[in-house]
Parts: structure tokens; sequence; C-alpha cells
């Protein structure tokens, strides 16, 4: 582990970013999910223990690692080049594609990202769906920079969708089900991304890293990996 926060050399701090249910959301001002269960789980296999939570919005989230705020981000956080040259990963514990969400009762539902040309878009800052309307949409011409809108979490941005102040948002599809099962939203298409949720660590922490993927390794060779996707997932 890294000096960030705890007192004890073995004590480390993990951080996320909420608002992106079933892997870390409020409940009864309580911080609940997937990733709290795993990583605790991954962490007590571990000579390493969990000295506190602390929550910041997404795109602060390798800033606050990096600075040794905290010691390591769980927030269904995609292993990618452009992060990996700034942090590491553990082994990988999720996939997930985009998918596109609209309202249920809407007359708006595009079949293809071609469709979403000249409709509001929305994304969570710094992440992949951001990138897709980036790279796919507004770098392809087909989209309007003003046409994109970012928001600090995905239920603000979903909030903004279901009163009709946007057409439109990019989100990772397991989190994309989730909000169409609790709110009158719905899956209009699926992007694929083939992307890979890692937790993210400083790259100087070697020790820690392997330490978290072989508790990773014996959370997903145990019943325990199983039972939280039950548990999160339904599944
Ligand atoms: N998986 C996406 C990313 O890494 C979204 C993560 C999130 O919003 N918590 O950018």
């Amino acid at each position: 582990g890294g000096g960030g926060g705890g007192s004890d050399e073995n004590e480390v701090v993990a951080g996320t970013a909420p608002g992106f249910p079933p892997f870390e959301m409020k409940q009864d001002g309580e911080l609940v999910g997937f990733d709290i269960d795993l990583l605790e789980a991954v962490i007590d296999e571990t000579e390493y223990t969990l000295a506190s939570w602390k929550e910041f919005e997404f795109k602060s989230l390798i800033p606050a690692l990096t600075n040794d705020n905290i010691d390591v981000v769980a927030a269904g956080m995609t292993i990618n080049d452009e992060r990996d040259q700034t942090i590491d990963f553990t082994d990988p514990y999720y996939s997930s594609n985009q998918a596109i969400v609209v309202r249920a009762e809407g007359d708006f539902s595009p079949g293809s990202l071609s469709d979403l040309s000249g409709h509001a878009i929305g994304a969570q800052k710094g992440t992949t769906g951001e990138s897709v309307v980036q790279e796919q949409l507004i770098d392809g011409g087909s989209l309007d920079e003003s046409n994109y809108n970012s928001y600090g979490n995905y239920v603000l941005a979903v909030e903004d969708l279901q009163n009709g102040n946007i057409d439109a948002v990019v989100i990772d599809q397991p989190v994309a089900e989730t909000f169409a099962a609790q709110r009158p939203v719905t899956i209009a298409f699926t992007y694929e991304t083939g992307e890979n949720f890692g937790f993210g660590v400083r790259e100087e922490d070697d020790e820690f890293t392997q330490a978290l993927n072989s508790g990773l390794a014996a959370v997903q060779d145990g019943s325990t990996y199983q039972d939280l996707t039950n548990k999160w997932f339904g599944q």
C-alpha cells in the first residue's frame, strides 16, 4: 500500500465515485455496491486492511490516486492505454460494453451511433462513454460539440434525460440496465467496446498490486465472486 491516509503501513484508503449503480451508489446515505463489496472481499484476502472509503467525482479519482490521497480506485474503471500511462490496474474483474439510453416513453429510438447526430447527448466527465461521443461522433463531424452535455455523475445525466433536457445518454451497459430497471428509461442499442474494469493502483505500488491480484483470484476461485454477482446483478 502507499502512504495515502492510513496511519499503519498496511492500511489502505479506497476511492470511488457513487452514482454508478450497481457498482457504487448511496443507499440511505450509505456507500454500497458491487465494487464496494468486491474490493473489501479482495483486501480481506491480503495482509492489508481497508481504513476507509473516500468519495470523488469520477474524473478526480486518478489525480486523487497519484496525489496519495487514496491508495486504490474501485469505480467500474475501464483499463485502457490512456490511463495506463499514469496509473496501473489490477487484473480485470468485470467486462462491459457501452449502451445508449433514451426515454422509455419517448419517440426517439436510435438504432446506431449515426442516428444520434443532431441530438443532445450526455455522458459523465472523464469516462469511456464520453470518449465514444468524442471520438465516434464529434471528431467524425456527425455531432456538434454544443450538442454534447457532460455531467459530474451519471445520475445527473439520466435525470436530465428524464426531464427532456437531453435525448440520449452513453453509459456502461450494466449501469444502463440498472437505470432502466429503476427509472422510465430504456436501452436503445448497445455499442461494443469490449471494456474490462480493473482496480486502479499507483505504478510504484507493485507489492500492493500483486496482493490485490492474488486476493482477486482467491475471491474468484471461491464462491464469493459469484455470490456478489448474484447479489448485485441478480443472476
Ligand atoms: N467504465 C467507464 C470508464 O471507466 C465508466 C466508469 C464510471 O463512470 N464510474 O470510464
